[in-house]
């Protein structure tokens, strides 16, 4: 977690400068709540260190699509990477420009392919040669050509829980390696395609520089075979993936990651390409938190259970990969502590946020849950009908509500019974 960004000030745990506990008091839980100068100090991390190189930094939107962290990137002079056209309106409505927007996924339809290209977005990252098709059956229906990078397979080992890995032969991601060069040789021969880049994106939470290095060398293998078949590559694109700190891990800091990869770039004799990064966790991760109540302590023969307000729906990480975050209390009790599992009122087994955790808390107090921004509200539900959280901003001293609680009406606003 970045230490100026959340730390305690007399017991209290603070986003910079506002007290979590005030938060929860003037907006309720459960709550997220994200810190700007921590997310501006995890982007400068990566500018920084692209400052004077063709690099660009585009920030995986589906990470944390809130407007507000959006605008904050957005204002930086940060590109974007989407994988849905409602990601694509998230970035235009938060002032980022389609012309610095990059398109990944595995699914698009042909209605997102013509919206991104009347948007004007900057690049296609294609995994597939159906998909090759219809993109080029939508642009020549609109008369125009769609700038197009292949997201290719490396088969490199991330080394990260399964459900994250994405750079394997076994997964559904890219174009398999072994295929590429022809599927690039069918890209460059369709009249309505423009080839100008190559991707990949072998994972996520990935904690050292080596598989990068691996798949990066596989891909300017590749880039050498594509071009003397004619195509031009003028940017590859390594995708995102650099883990954070949850609980003990250590990975490479942004800068160290970037400057090692654009040194291997540019020692493999590639210089003049751009080099695009993708990066959602590392940007956002440890720029949020997620605050909770607890609503009871309850003793068992096995286990103590501490059961909060927030829940799988509202952070899925842990039921979904179990995943660990950190969880503190807001305000320090100087009381003996106990081993409890922290969990949420929904009617899972699953539903849990943290096995184990030694916490001196009393029904009443509040928790945050670590490192939240990341594939935190981006992936809550309605489960339960639970509404879902709210979403706060916290800038040095002012915290601004940047999304409302939902209300339980609005669950169902758009369901009608039988009429008769
Ligand atoms: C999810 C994703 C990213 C971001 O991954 P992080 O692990 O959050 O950095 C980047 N590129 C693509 C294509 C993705 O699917």
């Amino acid at each position: 977690m970045t230490q100026s960004a959340f730390s305690y000030a007399d017991d209290v745990l603070h986003v910079e400068g506002v007290s979590a506990a005030s938060l929860a008091d003037q907006f309720g839980t459960p709550l997220y709540v994200y810190s700007r100068s921590a997310l501006t100090e995890a982007y400068r991390a990566y500018a920084d260190a692209c400052a004077g190189h063709r690099a660009k930094i585009h920030v995986a939107v589906k990470a944390n699509s809130n407007l507000a962290v959006l605008n904050v990137f957005a204002r930086l002079g940060a590109g974007f990477d989407i994988v849905s056209a409602g990601e694509l309106a998230r970035v235009l409505a938060a002032g980022g420009k389609a012309e610095n927007t990059v398109f990944s996924g595995v699914g698009k339809t042909a209605a997102e392919m013509r919206e991104a290209l009347n948007a004007g977005v900057k690049c296609f990252n294609v995994e597939s040669i159906p998909e090759l098709h219809t993109l080029n059956d939508v642009a020549k229906a609109a008369g125009k050509t769609a700038p197009v990078s292949l997201r290719v397979n490396p088969d490199v080992d991330a080394k990260t829980h399964p459900y994250i890995s994405t750079g394997l032969k076994s997964n559904k991601f890219g174009v398999a390696f072994a295929d590429a060069r022809a599927t690039y040789a069918e890209a460059h021969a369709m009249p309505h395609l423009d080839v100008i880049g190559i991707d990949c994106h072998i994972g996520s939470q990935i904690t050292e520089i080596s598989p990068y290095l691996d798949a990066v060398d596989k891909l300017l293998d590749l880039v050498e075979q594509i071009e003397a078949d004619g195509a031009q590559v003028r940017h590859v694109d390594v995708g995102g993936g650099l883990g954070i700190t949850y609980d003990d891990e250590t990975p490479p800091d942004i800068g160290e990651f970037v400057r090692t990869l654009l040194a291997h770039v540019k020692k493999r004799g590639h210089g003049q390409r751009e080099v695009y990064f993708e990066p959602g966790r590392s940007l956002v991760g440890n720029a949020g938190v997620l605050l909770t109540r607890v609503e009871y302590l309850k003793p068992g023969e096995e286990k103590n259970f501490a059961i909060v307000d927030a829940a799988m729906n509202d952070l899925a990480r842990p039921a979904m990969y179990e995943a660990f975050h950190r969880i503190v209390p807001v305000v320090k009790r100087a009381a003996q502590a106990q081993v409890y599992d922290v969990v949420g009122p929904v009617c899972e087994s699953g539903d849990w946020l943290g096995r184990d955790r030694e916490l001196a808390v009393e029904p009443g107090d509040l928790l945050a849950i670590c490192s939240a921004g990341a594939y935190g509200f981006v992936m809550s539900s309605n489960y339960n009908t639970r509404p879902r959280a709210a979403e706060v901003m916290v800038d040095h001293e002012r915290a601004r509500l940047v999304r409302e609680r939902e209300e339980v009406k609005q669950l169902f606003a758009g369901e009608s019974i039988l009429p008769d």
